[in-house]
């Protein structure tokens, strides 16, 4: 273990974070106060003090304490607050004030990792509990005043907005395969660089790992990996070092990633990442029902990659006319017709400011289906026998409707019945 991390001569010192709105808040408080009370310290850790010094959104607030899972469970109903035992073999217990969850996670070293699970140890050593974290930048603690402590130093590689392992990267990585994921997660959204040496050695040495990984694990990571501001250049990157392979049984294309993420950007499109595996993963079916199985995915998640194996054929593309875009609104909805049109987009080298395909982007905006103003009783009115000729005639005369750009009303429409009807 470098502990040689810690004493970084020259190291910046880190800010009070004693204004940060999540920390004043009195829900936060008072899950400070139940341990208080207990006589425990408590101190704030992982995201919402890497965010918090990042200047960027937190979440969800993780607590550390040297408390024992019982006495936060203890401390935390005699206080009135809720305490869920959501993972107290390891030490986890999430504790809600006013709605608001905090996992408040006893202070532990992880003395044996097999995967996911570990033979751990409770302690009362904040440099023990920031030493089992994954990287540095995991591991700033912050108590209820906004005092940082920072026993690894990774305030330094906050500063550098860099992704670095705690101990040898090697072995953090044996113990847990998934930190490959997170290495390259958090790097695409951390980080303005390229992935750290060491880090990215390690992780092609251990690559073989990946494949231990379960579905749901992959997903969870793959899900912020895909938004991330650089998801496409670090796709890239693992893919370039063979370990994409490894967790997507698909051949990627991260030049369409990257331009969904510009369309999007320039579209004010927010991101969703079912949508983003599509354009970087799927060209046909096989591709969706591939990753389907491989990631666990959810039906409306298959759904979306399935919208990328179609859209060559049923979306619009970036130049397609008005006419094709309100077919497709009309066929498909709103929402279908503007993530195939995005598809066809960055599949196509069409620039994302494009004005042709922005207007047809912005369609919805303007323009709703109309709802078919006729039905089979108004055929049926027309002298037309039950049968299967009721819904053929009504085919016909709903495509002549959408022929003519919708704008037939239901009189013009009846004509046109009795027209078909008399032929
Ligand atoms: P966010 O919640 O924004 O994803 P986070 O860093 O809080 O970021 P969590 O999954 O909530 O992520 O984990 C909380 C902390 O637990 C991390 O900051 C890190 O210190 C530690 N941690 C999480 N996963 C691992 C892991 N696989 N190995 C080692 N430490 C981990
Ligand atoms: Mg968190």
């Amino acid at each position: 273990m470098s502990n040689d991390q810690s004493s970084a001569e020259g190291a910046a010192q880190p800010p009070r974070l004693a204004d940060a709105d999540w920390l004043k808040r009195p829900q936060t408080q008072a899950v400070f106060r139940a341990l208080a009370a207990g006589g425990y310290p408590a101190r704030a850790v992982g995201g919402g003090v890497r965010n918090a010094l990042l200047g960027v959104p937190v979440h969800d607030v993780d607590i550390a304490t040297p408390a024992p899972p019982e006495e936060v469970m203890r401390l935390a109903t005699a206080a009135g607050l809720k305490a869920v035992p959501t993972g107290i073999e390891h030490g986890t217990v999430t504790v809600v004030a006013d709605h608001i969850p905090y996992e408040v996670t006893t202070l532990r070293e992880d003395v044996e990792t097999f995967g996911r699970h570990a033979r751990v140890v409770f302690t009362e050593d904040w440099a023990a509990d920031a030493r089992r974290r994954d990287f540095t930048i995991n591991a700033l603690y912050c108590d209820a005043e906004g005092t940082i402590y920072d026993p690894l130093g990774g305030y330094q590689d906050i500063v550098a907005r860099r992704v670095r392992f705690i101990g040898d990267p090697e072995e953090r990585i044996r113990e847990d395969y998934l930190r490959i994921l997170r290495f390259f997660r958090l790097t695409a959204v951390y980080s303005a660089s390229a992935p750290d040496p060491e880090g990215l050695a390690a992780a092609v040495r251990q690559r073989d790992g990946l494949t231990r990984l379960s579905g749901e694990r992959i997903r969870q990571e793959l899900m912020r990996l895909m938004v991330a501001p650089r998801a496409a250049e670090l796709i890239e990157v693992m893919r370039d070092y063979g370990l994409l392979a490894l967790v997507l049984p698909v051949a990627p294309r991260p030049q369409f990633l990257k331009r969904l993420a510009e369309i999007e950007r320039v579209q004010a499109a927010s991101p969703d990442w079912a949508l983003r595996l599509a354009v970087l993963a799927v060209e046909v079916p096989e591709d969706a029902a591939r990753l389907r199985e491989r990631l666990r995915l959810s039906t409306p998640e298959y759904e979306t990659l399935l919208l990328a194996a179609e859209a060559p054929r049923t979306g619009p593309r970036p130049d397609s006319s008005v006419h094709e875009a309100k077919v497709s609104n009309y066929r498909r909805g709103a929402r279908d017709m503007r993530r195939q049109l995005l598809i066809n987009w960055a599949r196509l080298d069409v620039p994302p400011n494009d004005p042709t395909a922005t207007a047809l982007y912005a369609l919805p905006e303007h323009w709703q289906p109309p709802t078919f103003p006729v039905s089979g009783a108004d055929v049926l009115k027309a002298g037309v026998q039950p049968g299967p000729q009721v819904g053929k005639i009504l085919a016909e005369l709903e495509r002549r409707w959408i022929e003519a750009d919708f704008v037939w009303e239901r009189e013009r429409l009846l004509t046109e019945l009795d027209r078909l009807v008399s032929r």
